[in-house]
């Protein structure tokens, strides 16, 4: 049956679907609608969904996530640890864990799509209005977000060599072009960036601490980068590991925010709160870039489960401490067991340890697996010589020192030692 009033026929695409706009409404023929009787131009069409595909899109990497420990134990029947993700050890917060179940009986309803409790307590958290804070599926969606609002094709997103993928993928992603600024000595090298600034430059992203080097900028620094990006450029600034770092303070960023507009603070409940598999996560910037943000995201980004989770876990104190102390203690002592392994471990302000290994890191990742012990060969993030290994408990640590040892050992009977 027709609607009266609905018109019916076909569109007109043009082949870079990214770009194109609809221009054309070509009237549906009678009979056979493929039939070029009403002067459409079906053979002007792509001919596959795969031609749909914008080019740009077509040679972006997959995100390479850490091997999840059932798929190795599967695989070679041992007990694995995993150290590859940057995971919490110490398991989520019970608070949060504790509000999660309170309202996991509720999930035949949606979920409050404004997230309007946990905007009003991270607001009050961080003395800001809850319009300056946007909940995210996860970082790795705010990230996302931030591209697709403000980059498209002709103007360029910046970031540096060495730092976290994504960023590289949703600047490629929104069609601008991808700068890299160098590194230096395994850091964002902040001088660099200012100076590779451009016109067309709309974005700019930083991780600090980076992932995966570990390194991490102060304030000093950071606020002479601000002073010279100018005001229709957005820094943003990914906290994930904020918590564990000691060069700059958790409440530094945000008051480096309150002096300037361009400036979108991105933190996360996967590491300190232990929350990763809820995926929730927060941004913080100003209300006109938060509701443009919003326009994209999906209805009902994050779960019900996971905001209720969120809020209690903010409150976790003594959780948030006791993760931070023993990352800080266990950071130091697999620092300390892998620089006496004969490693020169780069100095952390995270829950991972990076170093350089030799051309042979995959292969001494693969050795480290089938001891049961999973870290991450870094040759997708760009450095093939390196490895990371996530601060596990003391248990997983030791573990890994042990098999490190054992791998060492026996390259060296070999005569393969790693060059390090
Ligand atoms: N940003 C950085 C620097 C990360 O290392 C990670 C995850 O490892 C994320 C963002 C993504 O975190 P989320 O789980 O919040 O998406």
């Amino acid at each position: 049956m027709k609607s009266a009033g609905l018109k019916t026929g076909h569109y007109k695409r043009s082949p870079d679907v990214a770009n194109a706009t609809v221009r054309e409404w070509l009237p549906r023929g009678r009979g056979d609608w493929r039939q070029d009787h009403w002067g459409s131009k079906l053979e002007e069409m792509t001919p596959t969904i795969e031609d749909l595909i914008p080019e740009y899109l077509r040679g972006l990497p997959v995100y390479v996530p850490g091997k999840p420990i059932e798929e190795v134990e599967r695989e070679l029947k041992i007990h694995a640890v995993k150290l590859a993700s940057n995971e919490n050890p110490l398991g989520p917060s019970p608070k949060g864990i504790a509000a999660a179940k309170a309202v996991l009986a509720d999930s035949n309803r949606y979920p409050d799509g404004g997230t309007h409790a946990l905007r009003e307590t991270l607001g009050e958290r961080h003395g800001v209005s809850p319009d300056e804070i946007f909940i995210g599926l996860g970082s790795s969606e705010l990230i996302d977000l931030a591209a697709r609002v403000l980059l498209r094709a002709g103007l360029q997103g910046l970031t540096s060599e060495g730092t976290y993928a994504p960023f590289s993928v949703a600047i490629r992603a929104s069609g601008a072009e991808l700068v890299l600024a160098p590194q230096r000595e395994f850091a964002f090298d902040l001088k660099a960036m200012a100076k590779t600034i451009a016109p067309k430059t709309g974005v700019i992203y930083l991780a600090n601490p980076n992932n995966p080097t570990g390194s991490a900028f102060g304030r000093a620094q950071f606020d002479e980068f601000l002073a010279v990006v100018p005001d229709g450029v957005l820094v943003v600034l990914d906290e994930a590991y904020i918590h564990y770092a000691l060069s700059m303070g958790l409440r530094d960023s945000v008051e480096a925010y309150r002096q300037r507009k361009n400036l979108l603070i991105l933190r996360t409940f996967s590491k300190v709160y232990g929350l990763a598999g809820l995926r929730i996560g927060y941004a913080i910037g100003r209300p006109e870039l938060l509701s443009a943000m919003n326009k994209l995201r999906t209805p009902f980004n994050t779960s019900g489960v996971a905001q209720a989770a969120a809020r209690a876990a903010l409150d976790d104190k003594e959780h948030v401490a006791r993760c931070i102390e023993t990352n800080a203690a266990e950071r130091n002592r697999l620092s300390e067991g892998l620089g006496k392994l004969g490693f020169r471990p780069v100095r952390s302000e995270a829950n991972f340890v990076f170093m350089v290994v030799g051309p042979d890191a995959k292969a001494l990742s693969d050795d480290l697996l089938h001891m049961g012990v999973i870290v991450r060969p870094l040759g997708w993030m760009g450095f093939p010589e390196a490895i990371r290994i996530s601060v596990g408990t003391a248990e997983e640590n030791d573990k890994c020192l042990s098999a490190m040892a054992r791998v060492i050992s026996k390259r060296a009977g070999k005569g393969e030692l790693a060059a390090r």
